[in-house]
């Protein structure tokens, strides 16, 4: 990886980190504990819960790619950043690009 593809890349992990952060603190509003009086128009109580079931598991996954992203900036000026956590190649710079805060390349994902 060159020195201006990583600035590049620097970038891209700081407005995917911008990105995350606004969809995880709007995820935390939508994770709040339901109060058993809200009224939920047309959506019932079970609705309710399952939504904020599957928002509790997208904020989980913002979470951990946000965790990764923290790492990808503090590693980044590193040699060997960018290598594939699992063989050791180097994750190209396009995967990289599109998915700032993998650690596996294409084949090890
Ligand atoms: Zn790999």
């Amino acid at each position: 990886m060159t020195d201006e593809e990583k600035t590049a890349l620097r970038e891209r992990i700081l407005e995917r980190s911008v990105e995350v952060e606004v969809r995880i603190e709007q995820l935390r509003d939508a994770t709040q504990p339901i109060s058993p009086d809200k009224g939920l128009g047309r959506l019932t109580r079970l609705e309710a819960m399952q939504d904020k079931g599957v928002n509790e598991a997208a904020l989980q996954r913002l979470q951990d790619e946000s965790a990764r992203l923290h790492n990808a900036l503090v590693n980044i000026m590193r040699p060997d950043f960018g290598q594939c956590s699992n063989c050791g190649e180097e994750i190209a710079i396009e995967r990289l690009q599109a998915l700032p805060a993998s650690t596996l390349c294409m084949d090890c994902a």
